[in-house]
């Protein structure tokens, strides 16, 4: 059977055989299906899960265990001489990120660097990027921004003397829609655009899955004034970017969703260029100091060209190892063709869902494959009210629970491994080991979850 290219819109067969069939056969018709090889696939013991939970830890390129090994074996075998030894040793392990980073994010290398983790990376940024004055002291995020970026943000405002009341601006959805609009940006800006120091604003939308239009919400803030980053957490490894044209100014990222990084690996940062060699403050260390003489004890700090300059410490090696397989898996498939075969799985996720439960499921993520990743957020209607234990005293019966909670566990007793935040189940086909057949089977569990 030769497969069509599903797309959101196509029709799909009419039985579960053929459903099956059909699955199975666009899955032999994707080339990037070897791919799923490299990955170490969870199971529990008893049977292999189906995975669709990349959003929030992606799995394990199995090259990654060879690769901490080795620098495990540097360590053992050569003590501190790991730092120079033959391949450039530790001291400039980070910098072979570099170049596949800035691909990921569409920018020069000297623009990214691999450090720290996203929220640590998000205070050095708002260090040098959020500048307070008397007339142009306001940040603007979004209602439901992730509780890490609001806290760092709070904490920011509170730093420069200020309150948070009056200095934090929340951009909303529109009433009734999970949707973030520029149109309601572009007012908020007109309004308060003169008092905006900087706007901090995700790539993609943890909760909805919505992709944002990074170039059109960086010349709209640029037109009033402000300064403008992003969180790419959900974005890095699963929609295109293009930062450095888009004239973002900063950004960050973490690397164990998309990137398969492994849980608290090294995150990353991008510093526009035009930023460069500015006199922005920083807060420094000794790792974005030159290179070449950091170990001059000098006393002045001589920074490194471009990103690299806002390192602070030599880098955990252990907890970057594990991003050269993924990065590496990445630059084998092209950004390209995991994109196309992201919108076809997203897609054909989409349309089971919408074909076999219909009304009792709300898809929260805009349709248009531009205004979103691989992650389909959802609300579903449940027939039964299940007792919540969790949310009294703090007891956690193993009684099932209501809502998407209740649905994220029905699905992993049925092997399916999915997640949920507030009343949301997320769902996320990654490409790069996700099969069709995959989405299938989540699709056919929900159904039976819900009945
Ligand atoms: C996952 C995520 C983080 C995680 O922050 P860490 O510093 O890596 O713990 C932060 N912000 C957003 C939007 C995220 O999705």
């Amino acid at each position: 059977m030769k497969a069509q290219r599903t797309t959101a819109g196509a029709a799909l067969p009419r039985t579960p055989t053929t459903h099956a069939a059909h699955a199975a056969a666009l899955d032999a018709d994707d080339e990037l299906a070897p791919l799923r090889r490299e990955f170490e696939l969870p199971s529990d013991g008893r049977r292999r899960l189906t995975y669709l939970c990349g959003h929030s830890l992606g799995l394990m390129p199995r090259r990654a265990r060879s690769d901490v090994r080795a620098e495990l074996d540097r360590w053992g075998r050569r003590a501190v001489e790991g730092h120079f030894s033959g391949d450039g040793g530790w001291f400039a392990y980070h910098q072979r990120f570099s170049a596949p980073l800035a691909r990921l994010v569409g920018a020069a290398p000297e623009e990214v660097v691999a450090m720290n983790t996203l929220t640590a990376n998000l205070h050095l940024m708002l260090v040098s990027f959020y500048r307070p004055t008397a007339e142009r002291y306001k940040i603007l995020i979004e209602r439901d921004a992730f509780p890490s970026d609001r806290y760092a943000v709070q904490s920011q405002i509170r730093f420069h003397g200020r309150d948070p009341r009056d200095a934090l601006l929340e951009l909303a959805p529109e009433p009734g829609s999970w949707m973030l609009d520029v149109a309601r940006l572009e007012a908020l800006l007109a309004a308060e655009g003169e008092r905006i120091a900087l706007l901090l604003l995700p790539g993609v939308q943890y909760l909805s899955g919505q992709a944002l239009d990074i170039g059109r919400i960086t010349s709209l803030a640029h037109r009033h004034g402000c300064v403008v980053g992003f969180d790419l957490a959900h974005s890095i490894g699963n929609v295109p970017l293009a930062l450095a044209r888009d004239g973002a100014d900063f950004a960050v990222w973490c690397s164990y969703k998309y990137l398969n990084a492994g849980p608290g690996a090294v995150a990353g940062a991008f510093v526009h260029r035009k930023w460069h060699g500015s006199d922005l403050p920083r807060f420094e260390g000794w790792w974005g100091h030159a290179a070449e003489r950091r170990f001059a004890a000098e006393r002045a700090f001589s920074p490194m060209p471009g990103a690299e300059a806002w390192q602070l410490s030599n880098p955990p090696i252990l907890s970057l190892a594990p991003l050269a397989a993924s990065l590496e898996l990445f630059e084998r498939a092209g950004l390209e063709r995991l994109r196309a075969k992201s919108e076809r799985l997203t897609g054909y996720l989409e349309l089971l869902l919408r074909e076999t439960l219909g009304e009792r499921c709300e898809i929260l993520t805009p349709a248009a494959p531009s205004q979103r990743g691989c992650q389909l957020s959802v609300r579903l209607q449940t027939a039964v009210a299940h007792f919540d234990g969790a949310d009294r005293d703090g007891q956690d019966e193993p009684a099932r629970h209501d809502g998407p909670r209740g649905t994220a566990e029905a699905l992993r007793t049925a092997g399916i491994v999915a997640d949920w935040r507030g009343d949301v189940l997320r769902l996320a086909p990654v490409p790069l080991y996700n099969r069709f057949r995959d989405v299938l089977a989540a699709v056919r569990a929900l159904r039976r979850v819900l009945e």
